[in-house]
């Protein structure tokens, strides 16, 4: 629908159960937009887990909450514009917590969209670095309990390059 060519991280996560023997993914998006794409490439395999969190009402209109996928492996969180950044970081966890309930996940995939920072042109989320920084450490976390830590991380929306810039290099650090 404009933005994506190629729906990366669901390929990645088809190519990583096919080629790789991971048996379970999860995928995070914390992109300012829906991850309608992704979702179109996953909700019909029940060992995908997506999480999307996302802008509420926002482009693409797509991802409301009881927008679960066929198969209930698919975790909506619309949010509104502007709320203090930890109800953010808040709201993501706690879908992450749903989403891997009686779910182990093999290998973790993180759609890092940046323009959910505050100030991007294409968004009106409040994250700042230090949200990207606690939400890769919380799943870096999660994953070394998982699966021995295994995260692909892979860079999604972002329109303030300079802010974009430091986000990615902090994201990084915080993959460490
Ligand atoms: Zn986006």
């Amino acid at each position: 629908m404009g933005f994506c060519l190629f729906g990366n991280v669901a390929i990645g996560a088809h190519y990583a159960r096919r080629r790789h023997g991971a048996e379970r993914v999860l995928i995070v998006d914390w992109d300012v937009h829906h991850g309608n794409g992704t979702q179109a490439l996953v909700e019909q395999e029940r060992d995908v887990h997506f999480v999307s969190m996302h802008q509420w009402p926002w482009y693409p209109g797509t991802g409301a909450s009881d927008d679960r996928g066929p198969h209930r492996n698919v975790w909506n969180v619309p949010m509104r514009a502007g709320l203090p950044a930890v109800e953010y970081v808040d709201a993501l966890r706690e879908a992450i917590d749903a989403a891997t309930t009686g779910f182990v996940p093999d290998l973790v995939m993180i759609s890092a969209g940046f323009d959910s920072l505050l100030g991007d042109p294409l968004g009106a989320f409040t994250l700042e670095y230090e949200h990207i920084q606690e939400l890769t450490r919380f799943l870096v976390e999660r994953a070394e309990e998982w699966c021995g830590g295994r995260v692909v991380s892979a860079l999604e929306g972002g329109y303030a390059p300079e802010r974009l810039a430091v986000a990615c290099v902090r994201h990084m650090m915080a993959l460490e």
